[in-house]
This record gives C-alpha cells, structure tokens and sequence, in this order.
C-alpha cells in the first residue's frame, strides 16, 4: 500500500517511524485504554513491515525460520527458558 513512499523515505526514516509507534504503544499500555493499545498494535506492525519490505526482508520467513512452533533458545514449546 505504500511501497514507493516506504521506498523514498528509505530504512532509517521507517526505522524512525517504527521508534516512534513503538513509543506510543508505550503510552497506549500506560493509559490503559484498549482501543488504543489496539491501534497503535497496527501501527507498529505496520511500520515494521514497511520497514521490512524497504530492505527486502521477508517477515513471514524472518518470523518461521526463527520460532516455528519452537523457543529459539531452549527448542521447545511451550518456552522452558527460567528467565
Ligand atoms: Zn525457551
């Protein structure tokens, strides 16, 4: 949806906007208002995927190759990790 402008603003300015929706998910949680919590949820999904597609990453396979159906650290599903 918004491709050529992602492309434009380049990597570090949709890293830019990802901080900063990152930040107001922050203040959404601390408000405790769940519409918006659910808002700026989309939002910084969003621009992480515009940042993702800016750099030829590929989400869904970013996402699989690291945790399908496994905690990366301990293998194992549920999470056994103690920390
Ligand atoms: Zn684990």
């Amino acid at each position: 949806m918004y491709l050529q402008r992602d492309l434009e603003r380049g990597a570090k300015g949709n890293y830019d906007w990802l901080v900063d929706e990152v930040g107001e998910l922050g203040e959404a949680l601390d408000s405790n208002n769940m519409e918006a919590v659910q808002k700026e949820f989309a939002d910084v999904l969003a621009w992480l995927a515009s940042l993702a597609n800016t750099i030829g990453v590929d989400l869904e396979t970013a996402a699989l190759e690291k945790y399908k159906h496994k905690c990366p650290k301990c293998g194992h599903c549920p999470c056994g990790c103690s920390f």
